[in-house]
């Protein structure tokens, strides 16, 4: 089964923009699956249409069984991560990862249990009471997975959420966000421009091109010389 499918997915901007052009994509479970291709090809909008964030002009979305094309985000079990990771600065580490509970109207007590797992997990136990404009930018990536994370969805899509971390610190998250993916099998979507980030953290790679795809494969394939 796939986790993700999209069908003949268009979406047309209202001033015409085609960024997604009768797209057909495949996206398997647990797979950690990434979107490569240069500025302005459609990367961003695909996750975003998958997120439910921008509503497809024509075509179709399918998570696990499900179409979601028209469903709001809330109600599509997936998570998203901005490349700006988009913290609430006036809240703590602790109310920005149990945001989303809030909004699932999860109630207090469970929320705090879930936000202070996650931040566990994520090595962040000691940052809870902090605002995100006192944290250093791998803390900040890390708390913008936690939140992600706290609602345990079925999908993930990363919207190149490594590009404003320095080069050790970069190398650090890649480490992590595989051993993420490996532990909870979560599906991930990983938006990139960097082919090296592609061949570091993907188990199969799509080249897009023109709001379509090019090619599709696993690294081997994708980056084999002719
Ligand atoms: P830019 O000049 O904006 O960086 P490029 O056309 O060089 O855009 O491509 C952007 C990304 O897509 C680069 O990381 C590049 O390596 C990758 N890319 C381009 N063509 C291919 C291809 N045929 N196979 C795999 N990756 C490609
Ligand atoms: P990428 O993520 O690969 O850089 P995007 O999905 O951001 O590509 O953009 C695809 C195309 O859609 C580009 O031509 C871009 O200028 C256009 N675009 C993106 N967002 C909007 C928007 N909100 N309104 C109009 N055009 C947009």
């Amino acid at each position: 089964m796939s986790a993700i499918a999209m069908r003949e997915l268009t979406k047309v901007y209202p001033n015409g923009v085609r960024a997604l052009d009768a797209l057909d994509l495949e996206i398997a479970d647990g797979e950690f699956f990434a979107l490569l291709g240069p500025s302005g090809c459609g990367k961003t909008t695909l996750l975003r249409t998958i997120a439910g964030l921008e509503v497809a002009s024509a075509g179709s979305v399918l998570i696990g069984e499900r179409t979601v094309t028209n469903l709001p985000p809330g109600k599509r079990d997936v998570a998203m991560v901005f490349q700006d990771y988009a913290l609430y600065p006036h809240m703590t580490v602790q109310e920005n990862i149990a945001y989303p509970l809030r909004i699932r109207k999860v109630d207090r007590r469970s929320r705090a249990a879930k936000a202070a797992d996650t931040a566990n997990e994520l090595g962040l136990s000691a940052l809870l009471e902090r605002r995100p404009g006192q944290l250093s930018g791998g803390q900040q990536q890390r708390v913008a997975l936690a939140r992600a994370m706290a609602c345990h969805p079925q999908v993930f899509l990363l919207d190149e959420p490594l590009s404003n971390l320095d080069a050790r610190l970069r190398l650090e998250a890649r480490t992590f966000l595989k051993r993420l993916q490996r532990e909870l099998g979560v599906t991930t979507v990983f938006v990139t421009h960097d082919q090296a980030e592609a061949l570091a953290l993907a188990d199969r790679i799509a080249v897009m091109e023109g709001g379509r795809i090019r090619q599709v494969g696993t690294p081997t394939e994708v980056f084999r010389r002719p």
